[in-house]
């Protein structure tokens, strides 16, 4: 038993974990958190939280945290650790020689969605400004980049509709690719307050989920296969279409009637239908039916989505059809209804939100739009560069042909958390200069010729934008154990590379950023100190933000109806690899588990496993318990099995929190066509017994 003491003081901030955005009270004594309490007026969480915003802190104090900066010449050399000027100055002169040797456009940056607006903000900015090219782009690549593109299209706006609090006016609940018992805690214990209150739910996942097997809850389960979402929306669509439940007069009203007309005639088509997909997609047309009526037809209906829409080759495609059944409905421009991505990081709204796109400036503008490169050219002091950077997956492959050859990366596990590894350790081994800012020793970091230590979100201010677009501070409780907060790292290294960035307090980063930025016009850390938070946009018209968007008229005018055409994934199974391989998350681990699994509790140490349908099982001779070779076209891992029916016979689920699977050694890379997020969740796989790692 530590004995740690009554707290002395405490200071409201901000979870770093998933994107609800749970507030909570850091009870402190002196610079040691003594608990999190949930903050009863956060508006997000109103006092509740889940096992690991209230108890997994602790890494912020784990022995394997790196608080002083390293470097070496070559990766193969042992690191060094050096003052935070060598560092800087080691890091900046390697990007400038890299750029001298190669070019303006041979380096570029990541950034991270775990980071607070204001570091993100700062990030881009370096470089566009300090490097002179587009090339960042940000974690959020390879999770919601799809939601960003799809919902801009119909809607025009890259983010979900509606606040959490909508959900109490719902009547029928519909999610899908998602398991927010799991993934978002919080927000599940309102979703089931209202299914218990007598709200229907449908769920569209491969997976017979937690939400499924809720206790008083009847839901319709629609268990399709993995990769054909697409076809399954389409085919609510169609019954939606051809049994007159569509909703005329708001089509006629606030959606492009012509092309609602060509969409409709597309989905209405006879192979469109339930039946007619159902063996494509594995679900009971009459379940499918069901469903459809329900949504159409059972007062309002809302849409939760999360990483089982977005990360397939049809991700953006999805999203699109997804945006296309709640306009037919007319469910949407009201509390209650709405399309909602659920984010699986704190702060993938925020990261998108600030530019972090090759693309795109903060607020979404595009970087070829002359008018508003000048208002950042005229604030920044620089001229830009009005050509779209390298994506990702660009630069890697940048890399490997010997045109992009330095890298930095804020709080981001590359080599763990992007597809195909043997693809990114060759990308990384290729470079002449690896930046890493995190807090520990990541699998990126033994490609890396820098480590910037980086600080918790315990150590620092700033801002993060949860999954209803809710901007929170985020408030530092103690002083940064590596004597640097993030923002003030960023700022020191744009210093060495001979470009000036001056604050003196993220509050007036985001003073920079409102300035610039038409939906943060309203924000600042006055308002959001006064109000507790705001949902942007935030601006003249809507002083004290927007819960819900798209009310009499959506953000582009007229909403749009596109065609989504279902196109199978490239990813095919066949004799050698029967079985598509889908991944998911447990309640208590979070991504690939560098902070849970270094912060102590019994609670954490489940061990990633394999859950097999009890006929694939019995045909391959496996046991529950026995390990199993998992074995793609890309690589392989072993794990344990888990003898279920939560899955259907030919899929085969993993999560993927601990290092030891290595799940993205045996993911493809195919990719999503609009936005290049990687295809996470179909991989055709064959198992066989194993004797263990
Ligand atoms: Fe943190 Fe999400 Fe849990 Fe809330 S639900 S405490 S934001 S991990």
């Amino acid at each position: 038993v530590i004995e740690i003491g009554q707290p002395e003081h405490s200071v409201v901030t901000t979870c770093a974990y998933c994107g609800v955005g749970c507030a909570f009270k850091a009870e402190m004594r002196g610079e040691e958190v003594v608990r999190m309490v949930p903050y009863k007026d956060g508006k997000a969480n109103r006092g509740h939280s889940c096992v690991k915003g209230r108890f997994a802190w602790g890494y912020t104090n784990h022995k394997e945290r790196i608080l002083n900066p390293m470097i070496r010449e070559r990766i193969e050399d042992p690191w060094r650790e050096v003052s935070w000027d060598e560092a800087f100055s080691f890091a900046a002169t390697r990007m400038r020689g890299i750029q001298a040797k190669y070019g303006r456009d041979a380096i570029g940056g990541i950034t991270s969605s775990r980071c607070t607006n204001e570091e993100t903000y700062l990030v881009q900015k370096l470089i566009r400004g300090g490097f002179g090219n587009n090339n960042v782009d940000t974690c959020a690549r390879v999770c919601h980049s799809p939601t960003g593109y799809g919902l801009s299209q119909t809607f025009g706006t890259s983010a979900g509709t509606q606040d959490f609090d909508s959900v109490e006016d719902t009547d029928v609940v519909v999610i899908i690719g998602a398991n927010p018992a799991a993934a978002h805690p919080v927000f599940a214990s309102r979703l089931k307050k209202r299914l218990r209150q007598g709200a229907k739910l449908i769920v569209v996942d491969p997976r017979r989920t937690e939400m499924v097997e809720s206790p008083h809850v009847k839901a319709l389960h629609l268990p399709l296969m993995p990769g054909t979402n697409v076809a399954v929306v389409t085919a609510l669509a169609h019954v939606i279409v051809t049994e007159g439940l569509a909703n005329e007069a708001f089509i006629r009203e606030r959606c492009d009637w012509s092309e609602f007309e060509e969409w409709a005639a597309f989905v209405a088509q006879p192979k469109h239908s339930p039946e007619a997909t159902a063996i494509l997609t594995g679900v009971d047309p009459k379940v499918l039916r069901e469903a459809a009526r329900a949504y159409a037809t059972g007062g309002n209906g809302a849409i939760y989505y999360g990483l089982g829409v977005t990360e397939h080759s049809q991700g953006s495609t999805t999203v699109i059809a997804i945006a296309n059944l709640a306009m037919v409905t007319g469910n949407i421009g009201r509390s209650g209804v709405g399309v909602n991505p659920l984010r699986g990081q704190n702060n993938v709204q925020g990261s998108c939100d600030m530019g972090s796109f090759p693309h795109e400036l903060p607020g979404y503008r595009h970087i070829s739009g002359e008018a508003v490169r000048d208002q950042f050219e005229a604030l920044w002091n620089v001229k830009l560069n009005p050509e779209p950077g390298l994506r990702i997956p660009n630069m890697f492959d940048a890399a490997i042909e010997g045109t992009f050859m330095g890298i930095y990366v804020q709080g981001e596990d590359i080599l763990q958390s992007d597809p195909n590894t043997k693809h990114v350790v060759a990308a990384l081994s290729a470079m002449e200069c690896v930046i890493v800012h995190d807090l520990f020793l990541n699998e990126t970091a033994n490609y890396a010729h820098v480590f910037l230590p980086g600080s918790s979100f315990l150590e620092k201010d700033g801002t993060f934008t949860n999954a209803e677009r809710r901007i929170q501070r985020v408030r530092k409780v103690m002083t940064p154990k590596n004597g640097m907060a993030d923002w003030e790292v960023t700022i020191a290294l744009a210093k060495a590379m001979g470009f000036e960035m001056d604050y003196s307090h993220p509050s007036e980063i985001m003073d920079e950023i409102a300035a610039l930025t038409p939906t943060f016009t309203g924000v600042s850390y006055a308002k959001l100190d006064e109000l507790g938070s705001v949902q942007w946009p935030c601006n003249e018209k809507a002083p004290e933000g927007t819960p819900v968007m798209h009310i009499g008229g959506f953000v582009r005018g007229k909403g749009k109806f596109i065609v989504t055409e279902y196109v199978a994934t490239d990813e095919r199974t066949g004799p050698r690899f029967p079985l598509l391989l889908t991944t998911g998350r447990i309640l208590s681990q979070y991504n690939v588990g560098a902070q849970t699994r270094r912060t102590e509790n019994v609670v954490w140490h489940a061990e990633d496993r394999l859950e097999i349908h009890p006929h694939d099982a019995e045909l391959r001779g496996v046991r529950d318990g026995d390990w199993v070779r998992l074995q793609s076209r890309a690589g392989e891992t072993t794990l344990r099995a888990e003898i279920t029916d939560r899955v259907s016979p030919g899929v085969v689920y993993t999560t993927f929190h601990h290092p030891d699977t290595q799940a993205n050694v045996i993911t493809t890379d195919y990719s999503d066509w609009a936005t290049n997020c990687p295809e996470y969740k179909v991989t055709a796989v064959q198992i066989s017994p194993s004797n263990g790692p």
